[in-house]
């Protein structure tokens, strides 16, 4: 006799996943959420002043697969929007991504003359890591490589990741490369998309299908537990044909082999009576002390008609703790070679029963954009299909 399916989170890992059982293989699913709210972090709603806000950090959908931009398509209208940044340097705003504009910005025109020719000169490349930079050799790079990473790099790096910078593996310093010219796109991906009416009505459609019931308020883990010499794990003590867990790995095993560590976000939410306050959708705050981020989330939505004044978030980052009051919801995993090691025995544990998957930027302990999460969904999907109709 066949027996429930139980999905744990609402983010794009878990709905993406409930809503192809439901689907394709016309299952009944239960999708199980602790908040008291569907989407995961991509959760937005109308504020009071009739702002689309999102709680839980900006959100910009961008990706080089158009498939997946086509797989949110079926769910929502979207428009075209790639987001603006700026940065703010020495009591000014800056051009980001950091390019030749930068260099006039923070040393001069003068001084910048030197520069462009040394460094279209020194590198073939589109973009140089300031890493580079400070140390290829020539005395007037290095030195503007230097000044670059104290004003930019010494003291964001600490404050977002809680190391510093010489510790910090370095693709997190090269997120933020420096256009060798003039290109002033800020993301890096081929498209950029955001919906017409906010994220979680995307969710709203893709989980009411008549396969799918939501529990929420719901917190998975005081139902699960697991037959060790089965090797299954059980919900609310029986067996189930799946459990898909998208929440933390390590939470699920009562983080036997030590915490994964995170880094979180306090977020801050201010109005304005104005209905221009940033010079971009995001400012980065290099050198304040506390806050890296604020957002203007009126800069991108698509229907501004119902809108008074702007509202602005602000990210105070912080290590995450699951008992702390601020700091609730992990959001970066941190990658070291330590967690690593332990998120692999986390992830052998999971493996090792028969009818558990997780995955997610929680389950899988990797930072995963909402394509990633898609993409990552779709296919661990074909995994679930296959023990499913083995086990029919
Ligand atoms: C500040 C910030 C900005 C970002 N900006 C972008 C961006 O611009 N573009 C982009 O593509 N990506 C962005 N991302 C990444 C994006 O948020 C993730 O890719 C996506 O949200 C991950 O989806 P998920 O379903 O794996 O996890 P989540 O969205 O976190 O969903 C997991 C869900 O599981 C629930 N859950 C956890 N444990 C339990 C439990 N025990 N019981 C029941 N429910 C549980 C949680 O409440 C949550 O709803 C950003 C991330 C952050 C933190």
């Amino acid at each position: 006799m066949r027996k429930k399916i139980v999905v744990v989170g609402t983010g794009f890992s878990g709905t993406v996943i409930a809503r192809e059982i439901a689907m394709q293989l016309d299952r009944k699913v239960e999708i199980v959420e602790k908040r008291n709210h569907i989407a995961g972090n991509m959760y937005d709603y109308y504020n009071e002043h009739g702002i689309l806000v999102q709680k839980y950090g900006p959100h910009f959908l961008g990706g080089n697969k158009w498939s997946l931009i086509e797989y949110v398509a079926q769910f929502a209208e979207l428009f075209e929007h790639v987001f603006s940044a700026k940065g703010f340097i020495d009591d000014n705003y800056i051009t980001l991504p950091f390019n030749f504009d930068t260099i006039k910005e923070l040393v001069g025109p003068a001084k910048a003359e030197i520069l462009y020719d040394k460094i279209r000169g020194r590198f073939s490349g589109r973009r140089v890591s300031v890493l580079d930079l400070k140390n290829c050799g020539d005395p007037d790079i290095d030195e503007f490589g230097d000044i670059l990473f104290e004003k930019a790099f010494r003291t964001y790096i600490p404050k977002m990741w809680g190391i510093q910078p010489e510790e910090i593996d370095r693709s997190v310093v090269d997120r933020a490369l420096i256009n060798i010219g003039y290109e002033a796109r800020y993301g890096f991906a081929d498209y950029y998309y955001m919906p017409v009416n906010g994220f979680t009505p995307i969710f709203e459609k893709m989980l009411s299908h008549k396969n799918i019931e939501v529990a929420m308020n719901t917190d998975a883990l005081k139902h699960i537990t697991f037959d060790e010499s089965a090797k299954i794990a059980l919900y609310d003590g029986e067996a189930v044909d799946a459990l898909v867990f998208t929440g933390p790995i390590d939470e699920l095993f009562s983080v036997c082999y030590g915490a994964l560590p995170y880094r979180t976000l306090d977020i801050r939410f201010e109005h304005f009576e104005e209905e221009s306050v940033l010079p971009a959708d995001n400012v980065y705050y290099q050198q304040a002390s506390g806050y890296t981020r604020k957002t203007e989330f009126r800069k991108f939505m698509f229907n501004t008609s119902g809108c008074k004044g702007s509202t602005i978030s602000t990210e105070y980052p912080l290590q995450y703790d699951r008992n702390a009051e601020a700091g609730l919801d992990p959001y970066y995993p941190i990658q070291t070679e330590e967690n690593r090691v332990n998120y692999a025995k986390y992830r052998e544990r999971a493996d090792s029963y028969k009818n558990l998957f997780v995955l997610g930027r929680l389950g899988d302990f990797k930072y995963y954009g909402m394509c990633d999460c898609i993409e990552r969904a779709l296919s661990y999907f074909e995994d679930v299909k296959s023990h499913l109709l083995r086990n029919e």
